[in-house]
């Protein structure tokens, strides 16, 4: 993934660099300290463009702009989660460079070409099982007093979300849940394009479970229902993907009363219901 990065943002790096500095540390490809201030900015910027975007497209085309009225939404609350988001990002791309960094000189075990139809399902199934289990008992020590107030309670101001909540974290906080995703590729092989792939869908879900827009009432999958419950009541469904861990944590609750009155196409199908009997009324 690191060498992906480089290599595609290696002409606007030159460009730059060259505008000011013909040293090789900065100029040459290979060098180090150009390495990590490439992957800095890269981290950066690409993580604030695909956080807006995803957040942004979601705000207009599903998210339920009548949310904001809800009287436990905090004022100009969608700023300051962008706020909160895009002050973290850098802090997190520091952080998160040295695992780029080890990855490109060879300590991961990423791996380039496929040689059995079935690896990447497998890696599908193992990634996915791996980083809910990690990520939930992360989460949940998060919960923990001694660290709390500081470090997770930021993510908490939100009690109603909206897609702008999934990154509005401590820059600890959200490291500290994507380090999963990076352990995995230095424990197991994983075929890069699969990982790179896997690292957008992340991002996409995270928002998906703070958008309000409740698609599944299945219960082993980790709905925006359950995480919604988790901003609510604090104490509940901290899992990631699936109501796995939690069940065997014993912090499982099943959003029945957003499965009853919620439901996205329910919602939809009982608004064309309204206009349509309103239209009728109109013409009798
Ligand atoms: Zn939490
Ligand atoms: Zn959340």
């Amino acid at each position: 993934m690191a060498d992906f990065l480089l290599n595609y943002t290696n002409p606007v790096f030159d460009s730059a660099f060259d505008l000011f500095t013909d040293s090789p540390v900065w100029t040459v490809h290979d060098s180090t300290p150009r390495i990590l201030v490439q992957l800095w900015v890269c981290l950066t910027v690409l993580g604030a463009f695909q956080y807006l975007l995803g957040a942004t497209l979601n705000f207009y085309f599903l998210f339920d702009r009548e949310t904001l009225k809800h009287p436990k939404m905090l004022p100009n609350q969608v700023a300051r989660e962008i706020y909160l988001s895009l002050e973290s990002l850098p802090w997190t791309a520091t952080v998160t460079v040295p695992w780029f960094y080890f990855e490109l000189v060879g300590y991961s075990k990423l791996y380039d070409t496929i040689e059995t139809w079935w690896e990447v399902p497998l890696q599908i199934v193992t990634f996915f099982l791996f980083t809910d289990c990690l990520v939930y008992w992360i989460h949940r020590g998060f919960h923990h007093p001694s660290v709390y107030g500081w470090l997770h309670k930021p993510h908490h101001l939100w009690k109603v979300c909206t897609p702008y909540s999934a990154l509005a974290f401590h820059w600890l906080d959200g490291y500290g849940q994507s380090i999963p995703y990076h352990l995995y590729v230095y424990m197991f092989p994983m075929y890069k394009p699969l990982y790179i792939c896997a690292f957008i869908f992340v991002q996409f879900w995270t928002i998906s479970i703070h958008d309000g827009v409740y698609i599944s009432n299945d219960e082993i999958l980790l709905s925006c229902a359950h995480h919604t419950i988790h901003h609510l009541e604090f104490n509940y469904n901290y899992g990631q993907y699936t109501t796995l861990w939690d069940r065997i944590g014993g912090s499982y609750k099943k959003p029945v009363e957003q499965y009853e009155k919620e439901m996205f196409f329910d919602k939809i199908k009982k608004r064309k219901e309204l206009e349509a009997s309103g239209e009728k009324s109109k013409s009798d």
